[in-house]
């Protein structure tokens, strides 16, 4: 089997889970009791906090712990819009991007439905990409929060977070980015790109799923949405998933050390499938940016074939892959991504994507280009050979 769904999740690496086997077994405190076990557990939870910081540029009590990214996206929302509100009236807008995960787009929905604010939804241009401009359209004096996220999941665009920042700066407005897909692979110091607000999450990176960390900048308030004990700082109640912490923080150190030539080396290998894809079925769409990219992400559209037929041929074939996010399992709806970038309905409904997990080879990236070469010669009838 080869697996190229690693958007989708990923496995988790045994320095991970060496990493956490203490937490789970002699150090399992409560890090709130004050007994010595509990303050091991403590010590644990504060040094992956310091960790998760060291990457992202920021004070180890900026970072929150939680769920995963769909928590931390709808922290980062809600959180934010609630508490600029309720300092400022006047701030009843929220702007998101038109590519935006279902963790902000419906939390940005959840606030027009239930605290009557109104969504003002950005929209990208036929690679994904959110201009400046088109975000300075949207954000002024009465916007709450404006999201827009890092990279998308689906088709890989990697959006100018630095300049979509400013923008909404301009307007005194905290911008939030969704990194969930761009953490291990792009920078994520967020001084560097000016962000108030970032989410991550560890199953994407060789951490378990159920965990993940939003940071929130000290300057800017947020109203929490789980209340109880008033662990981490209020933002979070609940008895801290001191493991998960752990391997979330091993997991982003490693993939943050290895960066500097995992990257490099996956755009290559990604370059060379995408090359090659075209080259056996030209019929193939290459959706996305070409320039900016997630290194590990190609998706395509095969007009007039269905998606699904395809990713059954491939998994027969031993290639796993997706036809585009895995959140919306179960829905036969075509993906808001591919309509957003003008992608039309039924054309939308033939992605099948492809992420390299960093263990890939270029003779995986063969073998599963010359199998989609015969999954498509089996649901089309088309033999080029
Ligand atoms: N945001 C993006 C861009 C994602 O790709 C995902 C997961 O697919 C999430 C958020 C949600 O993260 P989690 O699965 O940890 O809830």
């Amino acid at each position: 089997m080869i697996y190229l769904d690693a958007a989708g999740t990923t496995p988790v690496r045994r320095e991970v889970l060496e990493a956490m086997w203490p937490y789970l077994t002699g150090d399992f405190g409560n890090p709130s009791s004050h007994h010595e076990l509990g303050e091991r557990a403590r010590a644990g939870l504060e040094a992956a906090r310091a960790d998760v910081a060291r990457v992202l540029g920021c004070r180890p009590g900026e970072v929150t712990f939680t769920s995963g990214g769909t928590e931390a996206d709808n922290l980062a929302v809600k959180g934010i819009a609630l508490a600029r509100r309720a300092a400022d009236p006047r701030r009843t807008r929220i702007a998101v991007s038109a590519v935006e995960h279902p963790a902000v787009l419906e939390s940005a929905r959840s606030l027009a439905r239930l605290h009557g604010f109104v969504v003002d939804v950005v929209p990208v241009d036929g690679t994904g990409r959110v201009s400046p401009e088109a975000l300075a359209a949207v954000v002024g004096p009465d916007t709450a929060v404006a999201s827009v996220m890092y990279a998308n999941n689906e088709v890989g665009t990697i959006q100018p977070i630095a300049e979509l920042a400013a923008v909404a700066h301009a307007a005194k407005v905290p911008f939030h980015t969704d990194a969930v897909q761009a953490a291990g692979v792009l920078p994520l110091d967020v001084r560097d790109l000016g962000v108030d607000a970032l989410s991550i999450s560890g199953h994407k990176l060789g951490a378990p799923k159920g965990v993940g960390a939003l940071y929130v900048a000290g300057r800017v308030s947020i109203e929490p949405l789980v209340d109880g004990g008033g662990q981490e700082r209020g933002a979070r109640s609940g008895t801290e998933n001191v493991a998960g912490a752990v391997a979330l923080a091993t997991a982003l150190r490693l993939a943050e050390g290895e960066r500097p030539t995992a990257a490099p080396r996956l755009a290559e290998l990604r370059r060379g499938f995408v090359q090659r894809v075209l080259e056996l079925v030209p019929e193939a769409l290459l959706t996305g940016d070409d320039v900016h990219r997630l290194p590990g992400s190609a998706s395509f559209c095969f007009p007039r074939v269905s998606g699904e037929s395809i990713l059954l041929e491939l998994e027969r074939r031993g290639i796993i892959c997706s036809s585009g996010s895995a959140c919306a399992a179960g829905s036969s709806d075509p993906s808001h991504v591919l309509l957003a970038l003008g992608i039309d309905p039924e054309t939308a409904q033939t992605a099948v994507r492809f992420t390299l997990p960093a263990t890939v080879t270029a003779g995986d990236l063969d073998e599963a280009a010359r199998a989609l070469e015969g999954a498509y010669a089996a649901v089309t009838g088309i033999a080029r050979r």
